[in-house]
């Protein structure tokens, strides 16, 4: 059975009703879903790069630390968090390969329709494999592919921020959650690797046209028990990018390691 979904054509711009292998457009404009589900839905003209986001390389290092559940307790309380808001309509921005959207999609069970948005394909594609609950694509946070006051709730996790677009997809009220690292996050990572690690900066919570409900801090002490899991998690961090062979020695050098994750989830109401 056909089945209508917030999805919009990236060349028209009208709603996508999804069928087995296909979705379409009322213009009969047809877009095939990968064998693993998702749909690509960047057009050319979005797509600045060979492969867009993360690498492959990358994308595979945040899975496979990401499946060590050393983040489960920030999983488990953003699925507390969408519970208690009961969306009907989940969108995660940024969704990356579906560790967050998937785990919360369970929790939210059949009543609800759960959407994950990244702009990585080989992300898309491993969220894909691993949820079939959850209606996955290909697109940018920037231009989302999706019906405008479509969702209940929204979610980014460690992704890119675009209130113009969170706000036109979010239906009159919704919520949106946001995660974001607090200063001290990873720290003793930093330590280990840097001269003068320094902290994250921590920005002002007020967003425009959003209400600030509340703030929830998921802090913990993680034990990484192999180089590998440390390597992992330094390669998901912005600073794998600035980072010297004299540091890169360090931390190949590190055989287990304790650090503190902080994390803030951030609530916040669509004004109406
Ligand atoms: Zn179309």
């Amino acid at each position: 059975m056909p089945e209508t979904t917030i999805w919009i054509c990236p060349v028209c711009g009208q709603s996508l009703t999804e069928f087995d292998k296909t979705l379409k457009c009322p213009k009969n404009h047809s877009f095939d879903k990968a064998r693993s589900g998702y749909v690509h839905l960047l057009p050319v003209r979005q797509k600045h790069a060979r492969l867009p986001g993360d690498n492959p390389g990358m994308v595979r290092a945040r899975r496979d630390f990401l499946n060590r559940n050393y983040y489960q307790p920030l999983r488990t309380a953003l699925c507390r968090t969408a519970e208690l808001h009961q969306p009907g309509v989940l969108l995660d921005a940024g969704c990356g390969e579906g560790y967050y959207t998937g785990e919360i999609s369970r929790t939210l069970g059949t009543g609800a329709s759960c959407y994950g948005i990244d702009i990585s394909k080989t992300a898309a594609d491993f969220a894909a494999r691993q949820d079939k609950q959850t209606r996955y694509a290909v697109g940018s946070v920037f231009h989302l592919p999706v019906a405008g006051a479509s969702c209940d709730m929204l979610t980014s996790v460690f992704a890119p921020f675009c209130g113009t677009e969170f706000l036109r997809v979010l239906k009159p009220e919704g919520i949106f959650v946001m995660v974001i690292p607090a200063a001290r996050h990873l720290w003793e990572l930093k330590q280990a690797v840097y001269d003068r690690p320094y902290e994250n900066q921590v920005r002002d919570y007020a967003l425009e046209h959003f209400r600030f409900l509340e703030k929830i801090n998921c802090n913990q002490k993680i034990f990484l028990e192999t180089n590998q899991d440390i390597q992992n998690l330094f390669a998901m961090t912005p600073y794998a990018y600035r980072t010297s062979a004299h540091e890169r020695e360090r931390l190949q050098a590190l055989q287990n390691l304790e650090v503190r994750t902080e994390f803030e989830i951030l609530i916040y109401q669509k004004e109406a």
